[in-house]
C-alpha cells in the first residue's frame, strides 16, 4: 500500500535545503569569505570556536550593507548582485542568487554587524530562519561587516553528529581560508581560534602570492615553485599559478584550482596534471599546483549547486591539454639533471616573510608535507673523507685508493711530515686511510679514545705541531662576519678609506647561500686543474677553482692590505739552495742512481723556472727570472707555513710534477686540502658566481633518482 504524499513543512523544506548548502563551517566561511570579497574588503579576519561549530566571526572592512537592506538581507533569493537573468551570463562576483546568507541563518543564530561609508554608525540585527527577529539597532562599528554565527546546526541533529570532531573542522577551515589568501594576494586574511592570540593562517596585504604559499604551506613547498602562465584566445581561456618542480613532492596531491577565482575541484584537471608529473615525480609521490583559470562566463556552467564543487566547462578537453603541455614545458626547464650544465637552481635565496604568526605549516593540519623519514635520495654525505672521486679514477696502488698496507708503504715513502708542504697540518684530514694506518703502525695505545675506529687529528700527540694550535686559534678568532683586518691579534689596522671600501664591496656582494654551501660542501674531487666538484646537501656542484682562487686571492690581499708582509719571503730563496737541502735530507730518498745532487738541483731549478707562469697562476708561488723562490701560496690567510719545510716542498714540487700521476696528487691535494678549505671559511663568494657559470648545479640527488627510476 502506498504512503500518503504530504506537503512538507516550509521550515523543514528550507532547513534541508540549507543543509545542502552549507554541510560544514567551512563551508559556511567560505560563502562569507566570497561575500568579504564581493564587498571588496582588503582584510578578512575569521574567528572560530569548536571549529566553527559553536561560533564563527567573519569580519571585513568592505563596503557593508545599508540599512535599509539588512530587514531582507538573510532571505533566500535576496542578493545586490544580479539584478536579471542575463546578468548570469557576465557575472563577476562569487555570490548572485542569494542563497549563503540564508541557508545559514536556517540552521544557526545569524548576527550581522554592519556599516556602510556614508553611515553614521553601525547597526546590528539577528536573524533565524530566513527572517530577521528585530529591527536593526545602531551601535559602534568600523565600516565593514561581521557576521557572527553561532550554533551550527542547532537544529539537525543528524548533521550534528556527523560533525563531532571540532579539529577535523577546523582544519578544513583552515584549507579553504588559506587557499583564498593564496589566491587574494593583496588582501590580509587571519584565522584564529577564540582566545588565542596567534594566528594559525596569517597572510600580509602587501604579501605576494608567493609570501602567501610560504606563510601557509612552508619553505619547502615556496622555494620550489616555478610560475606558469598560458593563454588561448580560441579557447578562450587564461592560466596562471605556481607549480613545484620535480624537486617537490608530498604523498599527497595539493591542488589548489580556482576557476574565475572561486575555489573549485576538478577531477579532470588533476588527473591531466598529474599524469604530466608522473614522469618526474618519485612513484606515489605528488606536486603542489595553485593554478587560477579564467574561462569566458559563458563557457562555464556557473549555475552549480554551491556545494557542487566539481565543475565542468566547455572545451574542457582542450583546455585540459593545453595546460598539460604549459605544465610539461615548465617541468622539463626546471628539471637541473635533464638540462646538463645550464646554469640552474643555486642555493634559493629565501626571502621569507617573517610576519607569518604561528606558522600553518606547524600546525599539522593544513600541511601535508613529506615526512620525516630520510630516503636514501635525500641523504647527504657529510663527511669529506668518505669516498671521494680519486677513488673510482686512479690506479689500485694510489694512496687514495690503497688497502692498509700498502698505504703505509705509501705513508712511509711521503710521510706527510716530510714531504715539506707549506700546509703540512692539513695532512692531517687526507683521508681516513692514511689516518688509519698510522694509528696501526704506531699511534694507537691500548685505551685511546677512537672514533669509529679511527683517531681522531686531536688525539695524535705525535703529529701535532706548535702552528697547528695556532692556527686553529686565529681560525676561531677569525670570524668571517666581521672580516676586517683588526679582527684577529698581531695585525696591523687599516684604515684607509679605499681598502675599507673595497672591503665592504666585497661583503655587500657576497652570496650568502653560496658561502653556505661553500662553507658545508663536502670535496668530492678535481675534475681538472680548472674544474672540482663539491656536493652540498643533496646536490653536486661543479666550482671554477681558478676563478675562486683569484677571487679568494683578491679577497685575502684586501682584508690583509698590509698584512700579507709575513707569506712573502723577507729575502728571496735561492731554488738551487733549496734543492740542494732536500736532497741532503734523507726524507727524500735520494739514492747513488740517482745521479749527482747538483745536477738534480739545477733540473729542478729549470723546471720549475719553466713552471714559474702556472705555477703562480694556480698557486700564487712565485719564482724569479734568478730561480729565486720570492713568494709563498698566500692561500690560508693567517697561516704561517712551517718554513723548514720549504725545501721539501720544492722538490716535491718538480718531482713530483714531472710524472703526471704523482703529480696530480700534489696539485689535487692542494686544491682539497688547501683551495677549498680555504673557501670553506675564508672565500666571500660573490654574487656573480650564481651566475655566470663559475660556480654550476650539475644534479640534484632526488633528481637523479627520479632518472634512475625510470632507466
Ligand atoms: P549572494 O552573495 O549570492 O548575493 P548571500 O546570501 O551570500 O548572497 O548574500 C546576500 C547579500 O548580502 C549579498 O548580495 C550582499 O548584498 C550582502 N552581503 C553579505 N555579506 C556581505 C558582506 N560581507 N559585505 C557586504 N555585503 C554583504
Ligand atoms: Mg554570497
Amino acid at each position: 500500500m502506498a504512503n500518503v504524499i504530504r506537503r512538507l513543512d516550509e521550515a523543514v523544506v528550507n532547513r534541508i535545503a540549507a543543509g545542502e548548502v552549507i554541510q560544514r563551517p567551512a563551508n559556511a566561511i567560505k560563502e562569507m569569505i566570497e561575500n568579504c570579497l564581493d564587498a571588496k574588503s582588503t582584510s578578512i579576519q575569521v574567528i572560530v570556536k569548536e571549529g566553527g561549530l559553536k561560533f564563527i566571526q567573519v569580519q571585513d572592512n568592505g563596503c557593508g550593507i545599508r540599512k535599509e537592506d539588512l530587514d531582507i538581507v538573510c532571505e533566500r533569493f535576496t542578493t545586490s548582485k544580479l539584478q536579471k537573468f542575463e546578468d548570469l551570463a557576465s557575472i563577476s562576483t562569487y555570490g548572485f542568487r542569494g542563497e549563503a546568507l540564508a541557508s545559514i541563518s536556517h540552521v544557526a543564530h545569524v548576527t550581522v554587524t554592519t556599516k556602510t561609508a556614508d553611515a553614521k554608525c553601525a547597526f546590528r540585527a539577528t536573524y533565524s530562519d530566513g527572517k530577521i527577529k528585530a529591527p536593526p539597532k545602531p551601535c559602534a562599528g568600523n565600516q565593514g561587516t561581521q557576521i557572527m554565527v553561532e550554533d551550527l546546526f542547532y537544529n539537525v541533529n543528524t548533521r550534528k553528529k556527523a560533525l563531532k570532531n571540532p579539529n577535523e573542522e577546523y582544519a578544513k577551515i583552515l584549507e579553504v581560508v588559506g587557499r583564498y589568501a593564496i589566491h587574494n594576494s593583496g588582501i590580509s586574511f587571519s584565522v584564529k581560534k577564540q582566545g588565542d592570540t596567534m594566528s594559525d593562517v596569517r597572510t600580509l596585504s602587501n604579501a605576494s602570492t608567493v609570501d602567501n604559499i610560504r606563510a601557509i604551506f612552508g619553505n619547502a613547498v615556496s622555494r620550489e615553485l616555478i610560475e606558469v602562465g598560458c593563454e588561448d584566445v580560441n579557447l578562450a581561456f587564461k592560466m596562471k599559478g605556481y607549480i613545484t618542480n620535480a624537486n617537490y613532492s608530498v604523498k599527497k596531491c595539493i591542488f589548489l584550482l580556482f576557476i574565475n577565482h572561486r575555489l573549485v575541484e576538478s577531477a579532470a584537471m588533476r588527473k591531466a596534471i598529474e599524469t604530466v608529473y608522473a614522469a618526474y615525480l618519485p612513484k606515489s609521490t605528488h606536486p603542489f599546483l595553485y593554478l587560477s583559470l579564467e574561462i569566458a562566463p559563458q563557457n562555464v556552467d556557473v549555475n552549480v549547486h554551491p556545494t557542487k564543487h566539481e565543475v565542468h566547462f566547455l572545451h574542457e578537453d582542450s583546455i585540459l591539454e593545453r595546460v598539460q603541455q604549459h605544465v610539461e614545458s615548465k617541468l622539463l626547464g626546471s628539471n637541473s639533471s635533464r638540462m646538463y650544465f645550464t646554469q640552474t637552481l643555486l642555493p634559493g635565496v629565501d626571502c621569507s616573510s617573517s610576519e607569518v604568526v604561528k606558522s600553518a605549516a606547524n600546525s599539522s593540519v593544513v600541511m601535508k608535507r613529506t615526512s620525516d623519514k630520510v630516503y636514501a635520495h635525500q641523504m647527504v654525505r657529510t663527511d669529506s673523507r668518505e669516498q671521494k672521486l680519486d677513488a673510482f679514477l686512479q690506479p689500485v696502488n694510489n694512496l687514495l685508493s690503497a688497502g692498509p698496507t700498502e698505504v703505509l708503504t705509501e705513508v712511509n715513502a711521503r710521510s706527510p711530515e716530510s714531504s715539506g708542504r707549506p700546509q703540512d697540518a692539513e695532512m692531517e684530514e687526507v683521508s681516513d686511510l692514511v689516518e688509519m694506518a698510522d694509528v696501526q703502525e704506531d699511534t694507537v695505545k691500548p685505551g685511546e679514545p677512537s672514533e669509529n675506529g679511527h683517531l681522531s687529528p686531536e688525539t695524535l700527540p705525535s703529529r701535532k705541531r706548535p702552528w697547528e694550535d695556532m692556527d686553529v686559534e686565529l681560525e676561531k678568532n677569525y670570524a668571517r662576519k666581521d672580516m676586517t683586518a683588526a679582527c684577529t691579534p698581531r695585525r696591523r689596522i687599516i684604515n684607509l678609506t679605499s681598502v675599507l671600501t673595497l672591503q665592504e664591496e666585497i661583503s655587500n656582494q657576497a652570496h650568502a647561500k653560496l658561502q653556505e654551501m661553500l662553507h658545508e660542501h663536502s670535496f668530492v674531487g678535481c675534475v681538472n686543474p680548472q674544474w672540482a666538484l663539491a656536493q652540498y646537501q643533496t646536490k653536486l656542484y661543479l666550482l671554477n677553482t681558478t676563478k675562486l682562487s683569484q677571487e679568494l686571492f683578491y679577497q685575502i690581499l684586501i682584508y690583509d692590505f698590509a698584512n700579507f708582509g709575513v707569506l712573502r719571503l723577507s729575502e728571496p730563496a735561492p731554488l738551487y739552495e733549496l734543492s740542494m737541502l732536500a736532497l741532503e735530507d734523507p726524507e727524500s730518498g735520494w739514492t747513488e742512481e740517482d745521479g749527482p745532487k747538483e745536477g738534480l738541483a739545477e733540473y729542478i731549478v729549470e723546471f720549475l723556472k719553466k713552471k714559474t707562469e702556472m705555477l703562480e697562476d694556480y698557486f700564487s708561488l712565485e719564482i724569479d727570472e734568478e730561480g729565486n723562490l720570492t713568494g709563498l701560496p698566500l692561500l690560508i690567510d693567517n697561516y704561517v707555513p712551517p718554513l723548514e719545510g720549504l725545501p721539501m716542498f720544492v722538490l716535491r714540487l718538480a718531482t713530483e710534477n714531472e710524472d703526471s700521476e704523482s703529480g696530480s696528487t700534489t696539485w689535487k691535494w692542494t686544491v682539497e686540502h688547501v683551495l677549498y678549505k680555504a673557501f670553506r671559511t675564508h672565500l666571500l663568494p660573490p654574487k656573480h658566481f650564481a651566475e655566470d657559470g663559475n660556480i654550476l648545479q650539475l644534479a640534484n640527488l632526488p633528481d637523479l633518482y627520479k632518472v634512475f627510476e625510470r632507466c
